[in-house]
C-alpha cells in the first residue's frame, strides 16, 4: 500500500501484530475440530475458543456462556433481531429502532414489518443523538423488541442506550444493541448499558474479519432466542456451524489486548482528530463537523466540504484512505441515510467523508 495515510479505522482496522501471531498456529498446526472432543486436537480447539470466549466476555462484563460466536457484527444484528421475533411470534407487536443503525439493523426490522410487526423508528435531533423522550414515548407493553446502536459508524455518535434500555425494561420489552463501533473504543458493560443483546465485531478492535460475537443475556433470565440456521449442536444450537477457530483466537487476543490498552489512548486520538478537524477548519472556511462534539467517539470525524463532491475529493487523495460513509453502502447513489436523518441535505451529504 505504500505511504498510504490509513484514516478508515471505522470501516476497518488492521490486524494487531499479536492478534496475527495468536491466530497462526490454528490454521495447520493446531488444526482440531473443536467440537471433535473426542481427541487432544479437539480439545485444544475447544480450549482456545474457550479461552477467547472468555476474553471476549470479559470486556463486556458478560461470562463466557453468554457469548455466541458469530461472523460478525451483521450476522450478530441479523441473529439478535430475527431471533427475537421468532422465538416470540404472536406475543407482542412491534419492534422499535433508530434512524441512524446500520443497514444489518434497518434491514431486519424492515423485514419484520412485511410480515406484519409495526415498525417504529425513531428520529434523532441534529446531533445524531436519539430522543430519549421519544423513545420512551414509543416503548409500551406492545413492545416486542427495541434495537439501538452504542456509536454510530459514520458520526461516532453515543448514544444514551442505558436510558432507553431502563424504559424498556419497565414494560418487559428486550433491549439489543449494536456495538460494533463502540467496543474498544469507550467502556461497554452488558449491566450497566441493560441490555438483553449486544453485536461485536472482530475487525473493528484491531482483529481479523469476518468474526464477531452476539452477547445473549443469561442472568437473571435466559434470553428466549430462536436459531436462524440448523444443522449443529455448536454454540448451544443458537449459531450452529464449525466454529471459526482461527478468528475466534484472533478476536480473544484482540479483545484481550483492548483491555489493556490506558484510557489515554483514547485521549491522543481525540486529540489527533480535534488537531486534523482544525487545521481542516482553518484551511477551509466551508467545512462542517457533523454529530455531537461531546458525546462522540475518540477516532471519528464526519466532515462536509459544502460544494466538493466527496467521490471524487476521496478519489483524488491518493495517499488517504477516507471513505464518504459506511464501507457497507459506498457505491450506492443514494446519501447515507445517516447524514439525512440528522437533517443534512442530499448535497452535503455528498459532500461528506468519514474517517
Ligand atoms: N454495525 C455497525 C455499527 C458497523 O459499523 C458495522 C460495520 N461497518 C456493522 C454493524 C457490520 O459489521 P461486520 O462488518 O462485522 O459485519
Amino acid at each position: 500500500m505504500g505511504k498510504l495515510i490509513y484514516l478508515d479505522n471505522n470501516a476497518s482496522t488492521p490486524c494487531d501484530p499479536r492478534v496475527v501471531e495468536a491466530m497462526l498456529p490454528y490454521f495447520a498446526e493446531r488444526c482440531g475440530n473443536p467440537s471433535a472432543v473426542a481427541h487432544a486436537a479437539g480439545r485444544a480447539a475447544a480450549d482456545a475458543v474457550d479461552a477467547a470466549r472468555k476474553e471476549v466476555a470479559g470486556l463486556v462484563g458478560a461470562v463466557p456462556k453468554e457469548i455466541v460466536f458469530t461472523s460478525g457484527a451483521t450476522e450478530s444484528n441479523n441473529l439478535g433481531i430475527f431471533g427475537v421475533a421468532n422465538a416470540r411470534v404472536g406475543w407482542r407487536s412491534c419492534v422499535v429502532t433508530t434512524s441512524v443503525e446500520h443497514r444489518s439493523v434497518l434491514e431486519p426490522c424492515k423485514v419484520l414489518g412485511k410480515q406484519g410487526l409495526e415498525v417504529h423508528v425513531l428520529p434523532v435531533h441534529e446531533s445524531g443523538i436519539v430522543s430519549v423522550d421519544a423513545a420512551r414515548r414509543v416503548i409500551d407493553e406492545n413492545t416486542l423488541l427495541v434495537s439501538v446502536q452504542l456509536a454510530n459508524n459514520e458520526t461516532g455518535t453515543i448514544q444514551a442506550v442505558s436510558e432507553t434500555a431502563e424504559r424498556a425494561h419497565q414494560v418487559g420489552v428486550i433491549v439489543h444493541c449494536d456495538a460494533a463501533q463502540a467496543v474498544g473504543k469507550i467502556p461497554v458493560d452488558v449491566d450497566a448499558l441493560g441490555v438483553d443483546l449486544l453485536s461485536l465485531s472482530a475487525h473493528k478492535i484491531y482483529g481479523p474479519k469476518g468474526v464477531g460475537a452476539l452477547y445473549v443475556r443469561r442472568r437473571p433470565r435466559a434470553t428466549a432466542l430462536s436459531p436462524l440456521a440448523f444443522g449443529g449442536g455448536q454454540e448451544c444450537g443458537i449459531r450452529p456451524g464449525t466454529l471459526n477457530v482461527a478468528g475466534i483466537v484472533g478476536f480473544g487476543e484482540a479483545c484481550r489486548l483492548c483491555r489493556l490498552a490506558p484510557q489515554e489512548e483514547s485521549d491522543r486520538i481525540a486529540a489527533l482528530r480535534d488537531r486534523i478537524e482544525s487545521s481542516l477548519k482553518a484551511c477551509f472556511s466551508d467545512v462542517t463537523v457533523n454529530g455531537a462534539r461531546n458525546s462522540r467517539l475518540s477516532n471519528t470525524s464526519s466532515l462536509t466540504f459544502h460544494d466538493i463532491d466527496a467521490e471524487a475529493l476521496i478519489v483524488n487523495l491518493r495517499d488517504v484512505a477516507v471513505s464518504n460513509g459506511s464501507a457497507c453502502n459506498s457505491g450506492a447513489p443514494e446519501p447515507s441515510h445517516v447524514l439525512t436523518a440528522m437533517g443534512i441535505g442530499r448535497d452535503e451529504a455528498h459532500s461528506t467523508i468519514r474517517s
